[in-house]
């Protein structure tokens, strides 16, 4: 039976409600119950690329994400279970057209403490000689940076947080926020309702329907990203770096011994409750090209198939980290925008701090605010290609 009242309810089991779950516990604050529709990570977060990276055009996210990768690496020390985390080293690469943007970027991340630096080509060369650097003006690294199992991460917050005695409830659907004088009073699911006067909703790309009925309006646009899985040439490439090369448009990871994961780029919207999860042949056959372009011998390998996911994107790529205005007690973790996962250790550390201290005193988080958007103070980035932010 589900619980009947509860301090705070999260909404969503994919990583960011579970990391919140977590780090809400962690706090002290146990009397919680998550609620996932599905099973956890069967959102976003299963399909992700799940690349970690420190590369970011502003202060705040770059700050997040080299805290989170400090987390990431040390997961199974802080929160007994595994994140799958591997160090392979990020490769930033690009052509002139975005090389002042860069070098500005890896000041601005330097400045923030993070562990990278730019490389000549054939330094570049010499830490990953299977990369062909044609075409590429500069080339930033990130020697500590690599990639994880977003099902292992989300599972781990989720018992993390379960052993301090919060309830995890899966196939169980939030149906509305209940709302009383401007105050949330409780959530409405298909099994009842739980009494509260605190909820997160981190439902991802489903997070539409529980928000409009409150007054939040930013358009979160569901966006079908596709991610192709070669099986390599073990003998001709072992290993290999993440890279994103902006001057190719070709974002892989290594994916184990035997397998790349390409990101396909080719995204588009569409509607988020019946997109196709497979892959399409021929963008997917375009990006293995380009990727065997910067990494000649990944062209020897062997196309496994795929699958797609949805990414939810607000208008400048960034998410929104807010209360709710107009409801008391609602607060949301939202519009991720292809880039959430590397963030998730850190926000669920700024979003417990929201809830529980009135305001996120790890990192300053009043960029993500909600009212953005109405005041035309959108986040801005280097770069043209969004999902880098
Ligand atoms: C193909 C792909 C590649 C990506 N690659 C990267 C990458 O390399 N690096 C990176 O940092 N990020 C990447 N991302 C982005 C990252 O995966 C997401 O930002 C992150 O997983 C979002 O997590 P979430 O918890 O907000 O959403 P989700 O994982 O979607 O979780 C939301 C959960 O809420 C549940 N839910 C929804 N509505 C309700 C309801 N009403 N009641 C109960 N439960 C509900 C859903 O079932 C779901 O499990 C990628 C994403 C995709 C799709």
């Amino acid at each position: 039976m589900m619980k009947q009242t509860a301090d705070v309810v999260v909404v969503g089991g994919g990583v960011m409600g579970c990391s919140i779950l977590y780090n809400l516990a962690s706090r002290g604050v146990t009397n919680t119950l998550l609620l996932e529709r599905s099973v956890l990570g069967s959102g976003s977060t299963g399909r992700s690329q799940a690349i970690i990276r420190t590369h970011y055009s502003n202060p705040f996210t770059a700050a997040m994400a080299w805290e989170s990768l400090q987390i990431y690496r040390d997961f199974q020390q802080r929160l007994g279970g595994p994140s799958g985390f591997v160090e392979t080293g990020y490769f930033v690469m690009v052509g002139e057209d975005d090389r002042e943007a860069m070098e500005s970027n890896i000041t601005l991340n330097r400045t923030v403490g993070i562990d990278t630096y730019l490389v000549s080509l054939e330094e570049a060369a010499t830490i990953a000689p299977m990369l062909d650097v044609n075409g590429v003006t500069s080339v930033a690294y990130e020697p500590r940076s690599g990639y994880a199992d977003p099902y292992a991460v989300t599972t781990t917050y989720a018992r993390a947080a379960r052993e301090l005695g919060a309830t995890v409830q899966m196939g169980t659907e939030a149906l509305s926020v209940q709302v009383e004088n401007g105050r949330v009073t409780g959530v409405v699911t298909n099994a009842g309702t739980v009494a509260t006067d605190t909820v997160v909703v981190a439902a991802g790309p489903w997070a539409p329907p529980l928000l409009g009925p409150l007054g939040f309006d930013i358009p979160l646009e569901p966006v079908r990203h596709q991610v192709v899985q070669i099986q390599r040439p073990w003998d001709i490439l072992p290993q290999h770096p993440a890279v994103a090369d902006i001057a190719t448009k070709a974002s892989f990871r290594p994916d184990g011994d035997q397998f790349t994961l390409i990101g396909v780029g080719e995204d588009e919207i569409v509607d988020r409750d019946s997109f196709n999860p497979a892959v399409d042949l021929e963008p997917a056959a375009a990006a293995f090209e380009r990727a065997s372009r910067r990494m000649p011998a990944l062209g020897q390998g062997y196309f496994r198939g795929g699958w797609a996911g949805l990414f939810t994107v607000t208008p400048d790529w960034h998410p929104v980290l807010d209360r709710v205005e107009g409801a008391e007690g609602a607060y949301c973790a939202v519009g991720f925008s292809g880039h959430g996962f590397k963030l998730a250790p850190m926000i669920g550390t700024v979003m417990s701090e929201l809830v529980t201290e009135g305001e996120a005193t790890s990192v300053d988080i009043k960029p993500l605010r909600a009212s953005r958007f109405s005041e035309g103070d959108l986040v801005r980035s280097s770069y043209r290609y969004s999902v880098l932010a």
